[in-house]
């Protein structure tokens, strides 16, 4: 996902990772201490395995744009921060086909780190598969993870603190990746669908139909959270239409 990078603070955590370099701002934790602690009595072992999968997902999905940037001869570095990741990279190829690789490549580094924790899974000899049904097995851990009627479920393991890890790395691994793909700024998706729309279109027309696909996209998203009561959802996707409809006036306002 990108958002404008924050300027650097005293409290900002430094290393390298693959030899790329990571900054990690103070809200990153904050921001993901305070959705771990949204149930009134959350136990702190639920709270450090939320927030170990927060920092290992959102790195990894990071670390896939990161890959591809490098791969097109661009010096990345990442940013965590309270509203997510960014991979920035100025020295990267400008090209479309490199841009739609590189916003690609974070969602499917989640999902492909999502297949591997399955076959770690299956490799200890529980049971691990996608169902229909809309009432798990009871051989199976009652936390699977649900989207669009298929559920992912794994047989329980004994100790607690694994299944709640597996969940929480399942859900954000591959729910917020195909999240990210849908054609939203700023999400991953919206910026796949820019560099389509501008193809074979001026840059003020391509711009300004992706700018209405993502406004599209957004609100529907939003009366799918207000359907669900989801209050998180249409907060968040309310907000993805309104940023995305004043940069739309700012693009019919301007000459270009
Ligand atoms: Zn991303």
């Amino acid at each position: 996902m990108i958002f404008s990078e924050p300027p650097p603070t005293q409290g900002d955590l430094h290393f390298r990772i693959f030899g790329i370099p990571v900054r990690v701002h103070p809200f990153f934790w904050l921001v993901s201490l305070i959705i771990a602690l949204q149930g009134s009595s959350t136990p702190p072992a639920v709270v450090l395995s939320w927030n170990v999968a927060v920092v290992v997902s959102i790195l990894i999905h990071e670390l896939g744009h990161a890959f591809v940037q490098r791969h097109y001869g661009g010096q990345p570095r990442i940013v965590l921060h309270g509203m997510g990741g960014l991979a920035i990279c100025g020295d990267c190829e400008r090209s479309s086909r490199a841009q739609i690789l590189i916003s690609l490549a974070g969602p499917f580094a989640g999902f492909l780190f999502a297949a591997l924790i399955a076959i770690a899974v299956a490799l200890t000899g529980h049971q691990l598969g996608l169902f229909t049904a809309t009432e798990p097995d009871i051989a199976f851990d009652p936390r699977g993870l649900r989207l669009l009627g298929v559920w992912l479920l794994w047989e329980a393991f004994p100790s607690p603190q694994v299944n709640e890890l597996l969940s929480n790395l399942f859900f954000i691994n591959i729910l917020w990746g195909v999240i990210n793909l849908l054609p939203i700024y700023p999400l991953d998706g919206g910026h796949v669908a820019r560099e389509l729309c501008l193809f074979g279109a001026d840059s003020r027309t391509g711009m300004i139909l992706s700018l209405r696909i993502s406004i599209f996209t957004a609100i529907a998203m939003a009366l799918v959270g207000l359907s669900s009561q989801s209050l998180f959802v249409v907060l968040m996707f309310g907000y993805f239409a309104y940023s995305s409809y004043k940069t739309l006036e700012a693009y019919r306002a301007s000459l270009w």
